[in-house]
C-alpha cells in the first residue's frame, strides 16, 4: 500500500512538471508571442516538443507495464532492422535536446527479432536517461555490433556515472539512486525496470558498467533474425 501511494504521488510529480512547463511557456507563447525574438520562441517551441516527448514517453511505459502484466508479451515479434529504429530514436531527443550530442553507430545488416514497439521503448529509455543525468556538453554515442546470434547494443554517456553499490539496484523498480544528480532530476524508477523486462521478455539481457565521474553504459543484447558475418 506504501508503494502505492509513493508510486502515485511520484507518477503525479513526474506528470506534472512537464505539464506545467507546458503551460508556462504556452501562456507565454499565447500572450507575448510576437513581442518576443525569434530564437526565444524557437527555445519555447523546443521545451514543449520535448516535455511532450517526455509525457508521451511515460504513458508508454506504463502501456507496457500493463501489457507485460496482463501477459500480452511479444504478440507483434517481427523481424525489426535496428539501424532504423536508433536513427528514429536519436532524431526524436537531438531534435528536443540541444545540450548533448548524440551520435551512433550500427551497421546496417544488423536486423533483430523483436516487436518494434518495445525495441523503441528500451532505446528511447537509455536515451532519455543519458540524456537526462549528464549535465550540458555531455555526449551520448549508441553502438551495435553483432555477437555471435544477438546484437550487442550500448548506450554510452559521459554523464556522472552510478557508484559502484548502487549499480546492481537502479533495474528494480521504483528504484532511483539517492545522489544529489538524481534528486534534481524528475522521475519514478520505472524506467530502467520496464527496460528489463521488455529485454528479457525477448530472450536478450542487459546491464550497466560505470565509472563514477566519467559515465555510464547501458548495454542490452537481443537475438539477431539471422547471424551476421563479421566484415560483411
Ligand atoms: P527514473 O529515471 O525515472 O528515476 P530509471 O529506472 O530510468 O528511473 O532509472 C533508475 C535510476 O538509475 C535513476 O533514478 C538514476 O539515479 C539512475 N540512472 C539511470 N540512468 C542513468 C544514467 N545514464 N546516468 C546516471 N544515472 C542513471
Amino acid at each position: 500500500e506504501q508503494m502505492k501511494a509513493d508510486y502515485a504521488a511520484a507518477l503525479s510529480h513526474d506528470l506534472k512538471t512537464p505539464l506545467t512547463a507546458m503551460k508556462g511557456y504556452a501562456i507565454t507563447l499565447l500572450l507575448h508571442g510576437e513581442k518576443l525574438d525569434e530564437e526565444t520562441r524557437q527555445d519555447a517551441l523546443e521545451v514543449i516538443n520535448s516535455e511532450i516527448d517526455r509525457v508521451t514517453r511515460m504513458f508508454d511505459n506504463l502501456l507496457h507495464q500493463a501489457r507485460l502484466e496482463a501477459g500480452q508479451q511479444g504478440r507483434y515479434i517481427e523481424p525489426v532492422q535496428l539501424p532504423q529504429v536508433v536513427k528514429r530514436v536519436v532524431s526524436v531527443h537531438q531534435l528536443s535536446s540541444r545540450r548533448h550530442e548524440i551520435t551512433y553507430n550500427v551497421p546496417e545488416a544488423l536486423v533483430v527479432r523483436a516487436d518494434r514497439d518495445q525495441l523503441e521503448q528500451i532505446l528511447n529509455n537509455l536515451v532519455s536517461n543519458a540524456v537526462k543525468y549528464s549535465p550540458r556538453g555531455c555526449s551520448i554515442h549508441i553502438d551495435a555490433r553483432p555477437d555471435g546470434r544477438y546484437a550487442h547494443v550500448e548506450v554510452i554517456d559521459t554523464g556522472p556515472g552510478i557508484a559502484e553499490d548502487q549499480q546492481p539496484y537502479v533495474f528494480e523498480r521504483f528504484r532511483r539512486v539517492q545522489d544529489r544528480m538524481s534528486r534534481k532530476v524528475s522521475g519514478s524508477g520505472l524506467g530502467l525496470y520496464i527496460t528489463r523486462m521488455l529485454v528479457e521478455g525477448r530472450e536478450g539481457e542487459g546491464g550497466v558498467r560505470s565509472q563514477p565521474g566519467s559515465g555510464s553504459t547501458f548495454w542490452f543484447r537481443l537475438p539477431l533474425q539471422r547471424r551476421v558475418t563479421e566484415g560483411r
